[in-house]
């Protein structure tokens, strides 16, 4: 029925240093705290939306460290997420071409009907002194791949961070009722 529980696993793709531990702790608690470590780990957070119940389960990843052998993106993690979140720095151009290339390994490995909704971030955006990446080049590689797509601060501003999280949410409601 309309009233019952819904649960979301997202998964949080990205490179390193790019603001992935940043969006996650400033959803679970609204606060941002500026150094986060290197902690990879599954949260549990509920909210009400629309007036429903909502319970998240947010894996903020680690992007793996050992360079060219490493898979960026694991089949465990394709397995496990209903929605991918996939945040760039927009100060930080390698960071751009590590969210192309997860968005193309996401949509090969599975047929693209069958492969999770993404929505793509690109972060830091009070850095706009340092911007390495167009907005219109965000928006484009959304288009391109058929993702969402938003730039935000998860340092400046909470809303953008709640927009992020209740658009993969909407993507994961939407992939759900054509099944
Ligand atoms: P992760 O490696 O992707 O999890 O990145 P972190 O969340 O650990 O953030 C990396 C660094 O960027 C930290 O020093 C954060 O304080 C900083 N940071 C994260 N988000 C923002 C943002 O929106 N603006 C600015 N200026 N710094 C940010
Ligand atoms: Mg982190």
């Amino acid at each position: 029925g309309s009233q019952q529980k819904v649960e979301a696993n997202i998964l949080l793709l990205g490179a390193e240093n790019v603001g992935k531990s940043a969006l996650t702790v400033r959803f679970l608690t609204r606060r941002f705290i500026g150094e986060y470590g290197d902690i990879e780990s599954i949260y549990n957070h509920s909210d009400k939306i629309d007036g429903r119940e909502i319970s998240f389960n947010i894996w903020d990843s680690l992007y793996p460290q050992d360079g060219d052998s490493a898979e960026s993106v694991s089949e465990k993690q394709l397995q496990w997420a209903d929605g991918i979140v996939i945040v760039y720095s927009i100060c930080d151009r390698a960071s751009f071409e590590v969210a192309r290339r997860q968005v193309q390994l996401i949509r090969r490995a599975k047929k693209a009907s069958a492969s999770a909704p993404v929505v793509i971030v690109g972060n830091k955006r009070d850095l706009q002194h340092q911007r390495a990446v167009s907005g219109e080049e965000g928006r484009l590689l959304a288009l391109s791949s058929d993702c969402g797509f938003f730039e935000i601060s998860a340092a400046e501003n909470y809303h953008g961070v709640l927009l992020v999280f209740h658009e993969v949410l909407e993507l994961v409601r939407e992939a759900r009722a054509l099944k």
